[in-house]
């Protein structure tokens, strides 16, 4: 027995041993299988369309990242990714590769207010108030030259200097307007383009009616485009009636399409609207049930502080373009203000023919001084908050922030490579301050729009530069023409 006792007593050891070694066993081949599954990863990078790399991120994300030697991963139309240059290399291989080196990586700027076509009026005539100008030069000059044709060489002239200085998404207003979403398309840029709806008849529609019919066609014909937002463009609370101007709210809202409209550009203005309807423009506007989340207001100058408040409260985006205020002498727009109470309030140039250029870099460092100077205080709008204004809060404005604006995972790739070692940008000390103060739109290097590079190494990809200029110079020739008869 005592035997017999101490062969159990062996034999229960031996299998205790051998459960022992078998979860020993099983358990270094799980982790040795965990390991082979960390050492391949690296071997497997993960196939994407393009990286940039080696710059330095201005992320423009909440945190306001800026990533020194940076990257980022594009596939398709998204961004994927955003790291250090060593962490996406080791994640990601790419069919392309740029390497930006000693440049900045940023989000495209936002020009929020525009009229493209405009472009040929350039120079047309300067110097004068917004009603001379207008009345005396800008509507006659539209009025003998404005169709189709023109509006397309125009567009083409106002995308190429647009994509030069690294804008990616602007938001226009004017007339034959889905000739513009098509030559928007063709050049790869993103617009919220609105066709212009007045009560006097223009160059493409004579009628309320017809105006009303040609936008419905032009919205539903532009749904879902990856790059277009067809909009309502009522021209103003000034040129357009009540009763029109809710006709436009249903059909937009119908639609659920955005809505731009220049709204307290002039002193004159926000008097004439509180004589005849007994209010201040955004108070007349917000009274009708005109204001809404998809509205995008045109330069907001003439505001009271209660007026401030119900932009904020409905939602509605504004454009301050500072150049074309200062030109007409339209007054200064209380952005600091707007600002205080997070209002939506990015950068325009308004059309080039009362700025007399496209330059969201000069808008940035106009706005940035201007504030400054009309507080009396050299803290307002600092240059972070001026390039927030371009980017981000631009995107907001108009109504875009979960698709374009930043730097981030998920958000479509619309990205500008800029040098930072230009003679007006050296020595370097601070990106902000580099960018705000310093940069020229001529120092934007590479540009990408939804994925696809549409400037690399300062050659514009898809449009002809010299024939946008032949172009446009036969429309000088006929312009000066149309105005001696
Ligand atoms: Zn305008």
């Amino acid at each position: 027995m005592p035997t017999n006792s101490s062969n159990e007593i062996d034999n229960q050891c031996f299998m205790t041993i051998i459960n022992f070694a078998a979860k020993l066993l099983l358990l270094s081949s799980l982790a040795l299988l965990s390991f082979a599954g960390f050492a391949a990863e690296p071997k497997r990078p993960v196939a994407v369309d393009l990286l940039i790399t080696g710059g330095t991120v201005v992320t423009m994300d909440k945190e306001r990242r800026v990533i020194e030697n940076g990257a980022v991963a594009v596939r398709g139309s998204e961004i994927v990714a955003i790291g250090t240059s060593a962490d996406i290399a080791g994640r990601f291989r790419a069919r392309r590769t740029i390497n930006a080196r000693g440049k900045a990586i940023i989000p495209g700027l936002i020009n929020t207010h525009t009229h493209i076509p405009m472009s040929l009026f350039r120079g047309i005539s300067d110097d004068l108030d917004l009603n001379d100008w207008l009345t005396k030069f800008i509507f006659p000059a539209e009025a003998k030259n404005v169709d189709e044709a023109f509006v397309r060489a125009g567009t083409r002239l106002g995308l190429a200097e647009m994509i030069r200085g690294g804008t990616t998404t602007y938001c226009d207003m004017y007339y034959f307007e889905d000739a513009i979403a098509d030559e928007t398309k063709k050049a790869g840029m993103r617009g919220v383009l609105g066709e212009t709806i007045i009560d006097f008849p223009v160059a493409d529609n004579k009628t309320h009616e017809e105006a009303m019919a040609y936008t419905e066609r032009f919205v539903r014909k532009w749904k879902n485009d990856p790059l277009i937002v067809a909009a309502y463009a009522p021209h103003a609370p000034y040129t357009v009636s009540t009763e029109h101007l809710m006709n436009i709210k249903r059909a937009a809202d119908a639609s659920n399409s955005p809505v731009v409209i220049h709204v307290a550009e002039t002193k004159k203005e926000r008097d004439d609207i509180a004589a005849q309807k007994g209010n201040t423009p955004v108070e007349y506007l917000n009274k009708i049930g005109f204001l809404n989340n998809r509205v995008i207001a045109a330069h907001t100058v003439w505001l009271t502080s209660a007026e401030i408040d119900i932009l904020k409260r409905n939602g509605v985006g504004a454009a301050h373009n500072p150049q074309s205020n200062m030109k007409l002498a339209s007054g200064v727009a209380p952005v600091s203000q707007m600002l205080a109470r997070d209002v939506a309030v990015g950068l325009g140039t308004d059309g080039a023919a009362s700025n007399n250029d496209l330059n969201m870099w000069e808008e940035m460092d106009t706005a940035a001084k201007l504030h400054k100077l009309i507080s009396n205080d050299p803290k307002t709008l600092p240059a972070e908050q001026a390039f927030e204004m371009a980017t981000i809060r631009g995107a907001r404005a108009l109504h875009l922030q979960d698709l374009i604006g930043s730097i981030e995972r998920g958000k479509r790739a619309d990205i500008a490579i800029v040098d930072l070692d230009s003679l007006n940008q050296t020595p370097f000390f601070n990106i902000y301050s580099s960018l705000v103060y310093s940069t020229k739109a001529s120092d934007v290097r590479t540009v990408i729009i939804n994925g696809r590079i549409v400037m690399a190494d300062r050659v514009l990809l898809t449009l002809n530069e010299s024939a946008i200029k032949r172009d446009a110079n036969a429309y000088r020739r006929k312009i000066i023409n149309s105005l001696r008869k």
